[in-house]
């Protein structure tokens, strides 16, 4: 650790000379109110900003080691802190020190999940902030007097602000605590209770907009209301009592008029695996943590997955149980996706008739005359719905408005009625009945047991320096853009930074062609979780914009690169 006095001396040496120079900044520095470590020094001012952490003592705001003790403690404690920093950084104001991104201050803006994240790490002594810094420059010259204003003026200001003791609400930051600690309790108990999703009593699921994820206004949004079949109260560690709309495990189908409020109730749901702030509306959605949203994805790659339980005798005989192709359709893609999820340990499968592919879903009675079955490769997933879950215990919530076949296979049916939800589950029961199906089950042999597949790193390992996150929601891997856009549960950029890192790190370390891929995605999550961002960093420090993925979309993204070689 070098010396506020040697820092001073070399910065200001600096001045004038060419943007370079400040590459002899990199190394770590006690100044003063804080330690300056500088990991990675920009090569001009256009380039990607300078990264570097500031480790501030514990004593700032003097948190007890009790109130940090669990992994879920330090995560809610963590976020928190991200969020006081994101405001009191917005509140100082961009303030810029001449050319490009000079003097710009960028650390991770949160949005409405609480999640673990690599911008501030929090031990028993310190607070470590991760941050990246555009370091000033005239032209291409060096200003050392604003480097010197903007490491030992703005950040001291600005963590003084965000984390000073007289002015820090603690009060907030023990309510974030607790309500993250409720909500994890509310997920884990949802199993026992065989339930897959909770939607809170009053919530507000609609958004303000299809570009935003804040909620709707209060005015204009219609709370929740479960219906009083399905209500189930919860009582929470803190001693709050929550009462909502349970659903149940097994296959509850979502009918209702269109513009009804169906997919916000979905979308919801999808988004319930992760915990939402204080104020978002849906801080009582919460979804079994392994549900999966499916959609039909055409165009995207399929590597040797066996969906000959839903598509068999594809023309010329084409083997779909390892099925690949670099253009799969709307019903491959879709089959491809419900096999890899439960091959990933997906427990429930959410969909949405909006973005399924039809003739996926459904072949009535008439199609079933027109075209024999031997002549059509589908069998439709109503035919499977009900064998997902009696054989592998995996649940289906589906949005349908247009086909009645589904509520003869549906063990819950809700109807969505001017965005309330009413229980039709007895009422579908007697349409069933009045007005049966006359279509042939097309089942005829059970699903093949799911089969685990392996990574192997042969065309990967010599592109890890080019594995990127780059615009959201794609990935660069060496020349290829992999678009994960219908990864719909990956919430923020910073879930795809951490993918773009944990590929690598697994490519570096165990991926060898013999480790499951449901293994190789377990255990890059867990390393993240045992051993913080930084044991998965490939470079110096550690990145501030990195939060966690679940394993489930870091696998689905693994199965979306279109050179990666699966055997
Ligand atoms: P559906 O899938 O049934 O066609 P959507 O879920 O897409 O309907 O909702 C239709 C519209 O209604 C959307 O603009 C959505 O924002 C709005 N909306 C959904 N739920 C609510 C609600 N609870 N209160 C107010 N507006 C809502
Ligand atoms: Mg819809």
């Amino acid at each position: 650790m070098e010396s506020q006095a040697l820092f001073l001396r070399t910065l200001r040496g600096l001045d004038g000379k060419p943007y370079s120079g400040y590459k002899a900044l990199k190394g770590e520095y006690h100044l003063g109110f804080y330690n300056l470590s500088v990991d990675y020094v920009q090569s001009d001012p256009f380039a990607p900003p300078t990264r570097i952490r500031a480790k501030l003592p514990m004593d700032l705001l003097q948190l007890s080691a009790n109130d940090i003790r669990s992994l879920e403690q330090k995560i809610a404690t963590e976020d928190f802190l991200t969020r006081r920093l994101a405001s009191a950084l917005s509140e100082l104001g961009a303030k810029r020190r001449g050319s490009g991104r000079s003097g710009s201050i960028l650390i991770a803006v949160p949005g409405q999940v609480m999640l673990g994240r690599s911008s501030v790490l929090i031990t028993t002594e310190t607070i470590e902030v991760r941050m990246s810094i555009g370091l000033p420059a005239n032209g291409r010259r060096i200003r050392a007097k604003d480097a010197e204003a903007m490491l030992l003026e703005d950040l001291p200001y600005l963590f003084d602000a965000a984390f000073s003791r007289s002015t820090f609400p603690f009060g907030e930051l023990f309510s974030q605590i607790q309500l993250y600690i409720d909500q994890c309790a509310l997920r884990k108990s949802l199993t026992d209770s065989g339930l897959i999703a909770f939607i809170g009593e009053g919530a507000i699921l609609a958004r303000r907009s299809g570009v935003s994820d804040l909620p709707m206004d209060e005015a204009m949004a219609v709370p929740f209301k479960s219906p009083d079949s399905l209500r189930v109260v919860k009582k929470l560690p803190s001693g709050r009592t929550i009462s909502g709309m349970g659903i149940k495990q097994g296959v509850t189908v979502i009918v209702g008029g269109g513009f009804h409020g169906k997919s916000t109730l979905l979308h919801a749901i999808e988004q319930g695996v992760y915990n939402h702030v204080e104020g978002d509306g849906r801080e009582w959605c919460i979804t079994d943590s392994q549900a999966v949203k499916i959609r039909a994805e055409d165009g995207r790659r399929v590597s040797r997955v066996d969906i000959s339980g839903f598509i068999n005798h594809l023309p010329r005989g084409r083997s779909t149980t390892t099925f690949s192709t670099q253009d799969a359709s709307g019903s491959t893609s879709q089959s491809a996706a419900i096999v890899e999820a439960i091959e990933l340990g997906a427990t429930a499968l959410l969909m949405d008739e909006d973005t399924c592919a039809t003739n996926f879903m459904i072949r009535d009675a008439r199609m079933q005359k027109l075209i024999v079955k031997e002549k059509e490769p589908i069998t439709p997933f109503v035919d499977r719905v009900r064998e997902l879950y009696d054989q592998l215990g995996v649940s289906t919530i589906l949005v349908i408005g247009g086909s009645g076949d589904y509520l003869d296979v549906a063990n819950v049916v809700i109807d969505m009625d001017e965005y309330r939800p009413y229980d039709f589950t007895e009422k579908a029961k007697i349409v069933s009945k009045q007005l049966p199906v006359s279509r042939q089950k097309e089942v005829t042999v059970p699903l093949n047991p799911i089969r685990a597949r392996h990574p192997h790193p042969q065309n990967l390992r010599n592109q890890l320096e080019r594995i990127e996150a780059k615009a959201f929601p794609t990935l660069h891997v060496g020349d290829e853009f992999v678009d994960l856009s219908a990864l719909e549960q990956m919430v923020d950029e910073g879930q795809l930074r951490a993918i773009a890192a944990l590929m690598r790190y697994a490519l570096n370390t165990y991926v060898d062609g013999s480790v499951p891929l449901r293994t190789v995605v377990e255990k890059s999550i867990q390393q993240v979780l045992n051993h913080g961002f930084e044991s998965i960093s490939s470079n110096e420090g550690c990145s501030g914009f990195y939060t966690l993925p679940r394993s489930l979309e870091l696998g689905m993204a693994w199965n979306r690169v279109r050179s990666l070689t699966i055997r």
